[in-house]
């Protein structure tokens, strides 16, 4: 069948009812979501309501991740898909733009009050909006919303569940600045395998650094190892950060480049970057997985170089 067809009876399926619509089982809402940090909000607004679906597992780097011939039969069943935007889904682009039928919604556009950050490059937004708290209860809000406008009859439990979310994400942020507060500006320089932690840098005040950039598609260079080591050793800074959803053999080389040079520098510990951590651990929601970030950036600064 060539591609045109397959979409044809895709859209056949969907109008005609075969495809499993919202009535074929027990009328709850089907939702797609792309990451876990997405999948864990919608879950939580959805409360039980809603059947949810992730796409993105622990270790899953948004940024390659390509759809399975299952992801699309999923994406395509769905009432309603909710991913980051920004550009983070970046393979996954085209699917989106043949969905048929299934509303769909970029949660980190067009957020009220607050552009994004760009790249280095100056004009790539940069995605990883979910490292502000602050921004992320906004985007648990607007799923409350989403949900609302797709299922009108269970609006007001979607919004109320939303709201309540938010003013948690909120006292989340809130507790972060308050232990930022107690380590010293000179020490908050964060260095880690890519460029995930902006947001967290604007919003609780650190230098960030990242090996690669915003998008991990693009590889390092010897020349980027080198002009990270010569940070380390003239910054005195005591730990780097490895991340879950990105090897560590890169950042493994700026380590051994700035020890060769004298530094007294050490793997600070792993940072859940693009993706929760496995189902069961304390990491495995998005206040668990920031929670985690926050101790382990802190734990390894604290130290006296
Ligand atoms: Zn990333």
């Amino acid at each position: 069948m060539n591609r045109a067809a397959w979409w044809l009876g895709l859209l056949w399926l969907v109008w005609t009812g075969c495809g499993p619509g919202r009535d074929g089982e027990d009328g709850r809402l089907r939702v797609v979501c792309t990451t876990g940090m997405i999948t864990d909000l919608a879950t939580r607004v959805g409360g039980g309501q809603i059947v949810c679906q992730g796409l993105m597992g622990p270790g899953v780097d948004p940024h390659l991740y390509k759809a399975t011939a299952g992801d699309v039969e999923r994406l395509s069943r769905a009432d309603l898909v909710l991913y980051n935007g920004l550009h983070l889904e970046a393979r996954l682009a085209e699917v989106f733009a043949h969905l048929p039928g299934a509303r769909s919604a970029a949660l980190g556009e067009r957020l009220p009050g607050a552009a994004p950050l760009l790249g280095p490059d100056g004009h790539a937004p940069d995605p990883h909006i979910w490292f502000d708290v602050s921004l992320w209860s906004l985007v648990a809000r607007r799923i409350g919303e989403e949900l609302a406008a797709a299922d009108p009859a269970r609006a007001a439990g979607y919004r109320a569940r939303a709201a309540a979310l938010g003013d948690s994400l909120l006292a989340l942020h809130v507790e972060i600045q308050a232990r930022v507060a107690q380590l010293p500006p000179d020490r908050r320089l964060l260095v880690t395998a890519h460029d995930a932690f902006q947001y967290f840098g604007r919003a609780y005040g650190f230098e960030v650094r990242g090996l690669q950039g915003i998008s991990t598609a693009a590889e390092a260079g010897a020349r980027d190892v080198q002009a990270l080591a010569t940070l380390l050793v003239e910054r005195r800074v005591p730990a780097i950060f490895v991340e879950s959803s990105v090897p560590r053999r890169t950042l493994e080389a700026v380590l051994e480049a700035a020890r060769a040079r004298g530094a007294h520098v050490r793997l600070g510990g792993e940072l859940f970057s693009d993706a929760l951590g496995d189902g069961g651990t304390p990491e495995d929601t998005y206040a668990g997985m920031v929670r985690h970030n926050v101790d382990t950036i802190l734990g390894a600064l604290e130290e006296q170089p």
